[in-house]
């Protein structure tokens, strides 16, 4: 089956009780049981298992071609359960070019169980050969990466780590699954923000893991359920309902944002505009390679001038709104270092390719040109 049609119909099936399209909302923290530890149906306690969620976990997994998957109260609870692979003494190595929330989990928390965390740039892969050479447990990577829409190369990363048998996770948020799917070029374990595009109503917090591997799916779900950071049944159900359009809106997003990115190429304000739909961007053609049917809706402009231009940008336009988050069928901007990168300092922001003057945008699936005039008048009170 098409993975558009997955979409519109994974984890879809008829309620039993009234045939209802929509997959209830079973909001019960517990379920009966017709003899000691037998429950009715399938579910005993909502932090095991809820069927709300369970409806979600089938489609998250089914859309990114994979076997299992679990859903969490956050991306970052996400993060989290792929962790519990690791235990006292693993080395774990971390593409720079990350997210701000899982640098400061790696840096502040992993150490602290006796991980050592390291980071590495992927983007080469000699120094990322040399860095897995004395050994990891796993190799934390994201592509396109959050703010500087970094690509890496996830098929060759996976067979430099797997050769120094090396677990890789890949943070999947940007692409969505509609369009890139890490499990089919070698990746071991899938992890998303549904915050973002599969929620895509910046309405709801959650967060997701999707494996091949049952052993690999085994610790994440004993993770889940013993520690209970589980998405709540209304939230799955948003979620849930997310995924049915992510097909339309994605097609929206990348249209708006490629768009957008074409025209403000050579604008005398901007010293660098980032997408990897551009031809002179440095993943285009890995970009076009691994990711189906378009290059995204998160576009980073690079501002002449320093961080004071790059704020008064981000504080001029009135379409694009101020926030952090991304993702959503409206158009968002946002200054990493205020919001999504704000735990690095200025040099991991810079490994990271997030200059001071870095302002990102979150297209939204508005009309092309209303978009286009907004920035351009934020652009005048540079
Ligand atoms: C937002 C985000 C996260 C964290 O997700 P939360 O749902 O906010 O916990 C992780 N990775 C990326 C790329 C993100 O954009």
């Amino acid at each position: 089956m098409n993975k558009a049609t997955k979409m519109v119909h994974a984890g879809l099936e008829p309620d039993p009780v009234f045939g209802a399209l929509s997959v209830p909302i079973y909001q019960a923290a517990t379920f009966e049981q017709e003899t000691v530890g037998h429950p009715v149906g399938k579910w005993a306690y909502g932090r095991g298992g809820n069927p709300t969620r369970h409806a979600l976990e089938v489609a998250l997994a089914e859309i990114e071609l994979g076997r299992y998957g679990y859903a969490f109260a956050s991306g970052m609870a996400a993060i989290d359960a792929v962790c519990a692979i690791l235990t006292q003494g693993d080395r774990m190595i971390c593409t720079h070019a990350v997210y701000g929330g899982a640098y400061e989990y790696f840096r502040t928390i992993l150490p602290g169980r006796g991980v050592s965390v390291e980071f590495a740039d992927c983007t080469s892969l000699d120094e990322l050969d040399a860095s897995l050479q004395q050994g990891a447990r796993l190799l934390w990577i994201e592509t396109p990466s959050n703010p500087a829409l970094t690509i890496l190369d996830m098929d060759a990363i996976c067979q430099i780590a797997h050769r120094h048998g090396v677990l890789v996770a890949a943070d999947n948020t940007f692409a969505t699954p509609y369009l890139q799917n890490p499990l089919s070029f070698g990746v071991d374990i899938v992890m998303h923000s549904c915050t973002k595009y599969l929620g895509g109503h910046s309405d709801v917090i959650a967060g997701c893991v999707v494996v091949n591997d049952r052993a690999l799916s085994q610790t994440i779900f004993h993770h889940q359920a013993v520690t209970g950071n589980v998405a709540g049944p209304f939230d799955s159900w948003l979620v849930l309902r997310g995924i049915r359009t992510l097909k339309v809106r994605m097609q929206a997003h990348c249209q708006n944002a490629m768009q957008i990115a074409q025209k403000l190429v050579g604008h005398p304000k901007i010293e660098r505009v980032l997408y990897p739909g551009l031809p002179d961007h440095p993943g285009h053609e890995l970009a076009a390679r691994q990711m189906q049917d378009g290059f995204g809706g998160m576009l980073s402009i690079v501002i002449k001038g320093a961080e004071a231009e790059a704020r008064r940008f981000a504080e001029s336009t009135e379409l694009f709104t101020l926030a952090v988050s991304l993702g959503g069928v409206e158009s968002l901007i946002g200054y990493p270092p205020a919001s999504s990168h704000r735990p690095m300092n200025p040099e991991a922001r810079l490994a990271a390719g997030a200059p001071p003057n870095l302002v990102r945008l979150s297209v939204g699936i508005e009309d092309a040109d209303d978009l286009l005039e907004d920035i351009i008048h934020a652009l005048e009170a540079v």
